[in-house]
């Protein structure tokens, strides 16, 4: 039953890890309703059908809905009853509800109050999260070298750092010995209006670091609802990704669905995580890339949704704090 599983989902190998992850992964932030309110009954029932569905990836962190998602996914994936080896869980530290703090002793205590809520003995990834906000030589000099302590004791199997600025992570990467950091978490720079990500690839690689690529609808953007209040985009992006999805609708298709098949085209990306709060997303985001791996993508939708795009591409939005 394990291998009819995984046929019906590509996996693609993290780096160097040796973790063979689900092309799609679940983004557990909606689990903290962050993008709405999610039950119980609607977050378990989620997580199992992804389950089912050949997804073995699941990405959250405890500034998710202050600690909800972590709780939330911890209970869905124990619901599971299924061995602690057929999925891999990825947690973060160093962000939390009331502020960043990427000290030793913060992200050392973090991890243990993770482990706690998840209801597990280990994470398969932890990650410093959005470095952008904290002094990045703190992070090369104090936290990094917490999370090498963290994985030696076995709380941890690997670890990574995430953020948007494209920067920070050469800037990190360039000043720790090779071989500590084994993934990398880019958001928001792989999807249909910002592929910035991509020029990046190659040194990651030479790098020998696992690549993740999460929010392949722009958090939102790329979707016909729309974005959240909170989202960051400016009002010309945010517009521009509307004419997008209306044009789309207009041609009786649907913008997000593109957009995760058109992330899910890099193979040197491992997996994409895509937030999911309902059964019916999940459904919606397994058949989309089913149909990827069957039929290929809509390439005339992808140039047309382009050419809507194009005075907006990779235009991001500030984060994080400057670095001297
Ligand atoms: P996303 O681009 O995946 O968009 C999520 C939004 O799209 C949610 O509102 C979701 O309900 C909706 N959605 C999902 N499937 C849909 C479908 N088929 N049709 C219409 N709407 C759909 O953005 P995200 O959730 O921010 O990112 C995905 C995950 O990546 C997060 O949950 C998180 O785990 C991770 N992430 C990490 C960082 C970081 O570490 N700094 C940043 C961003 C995201």
């Amino acid at each position: 039953e394990g291998e009819k599983r995984e046929r019906e989902m590509e996996v693609r190998e993290l780096g160097r890890t040796g973790l063979k992850l689900s092309c799609v992964g679940f983004g557990a932030s909606p689990l903290g309703n962050v993008f709405g309110t999610v039950s119980e009954e609607e977050a378990i029932a989620s997580v199992r059908l992804a389950f089912q569905s050949g997804i073995n990836f699941f990405d959250t962190s405890p500034y998710y809905g202050g600690t909800l998602s972590e709780k939330v996914l911890g209970m869905s994936l124990k619901a599971l009853g299924v061995p602690r080896n057929s999925y891999v869980v990825a947690t973060k530290c160093g962000r939390y509800k009331d502020g960043f703090d990427f000290s030793a002793d913060r992200v050392t205590r973090s991890i243990d109050e993770s482990l706690e809520r998840l209801q597990l003995d280990y994470v398969d990834i932890l990650q410093c999260h959005d470095i952008e906000f904290g002094s990045l030589d703190q992070i090369v000099n104090e936290t990094i070298p917490a999370l090498v302590k963290l994985k030696e004791a076995g709380k941890t199997r690997f670890i990574g750092i995430t953020g948007l600025p494209l920067g920070i992570f050469s800037y990190v990467l360039d000043r720790v010995p090779p071989g500590t950091l084994d993934v990398v978490l880019s958001y928001c720079h792989y999807c249909l209006n910002d592929s910035a990500l991509e020029d990046l690839v190659p040194y990651l690689k030479a790098k020998g670091v696992g690549i993740i690529n999460a929010s392949p609808l722009s958090m939102g953007l790329l979707t016909q609802a729309g974005p959240p209040q909170w989202h960051p985009a400016s009002p010309q992006l945010k517009s521009a990704c509307q004419d997008a999805a209306a044009h789309c609708k207009e041609k009786g298709k649907n913008i997000s669905k593109l957009a995760l098949q058109y992330s899910l085209l890099n193979k040197e990306i491992t997996s994409v995580l895509v937030g999911m709060k309902s059964v019916e997303q999940v459904e919606e985001n397994v058949a989309a890339a089913r149909e990827l791996a069957t039929c290929g993508i809509d390439e005339e939708a992808v140039s047309e949704v382009e050419a809507i795009l194009k005075p907006v591409k990779n235009q991001s939005w500030p984060s994080g704090i400057q670095q001297s």
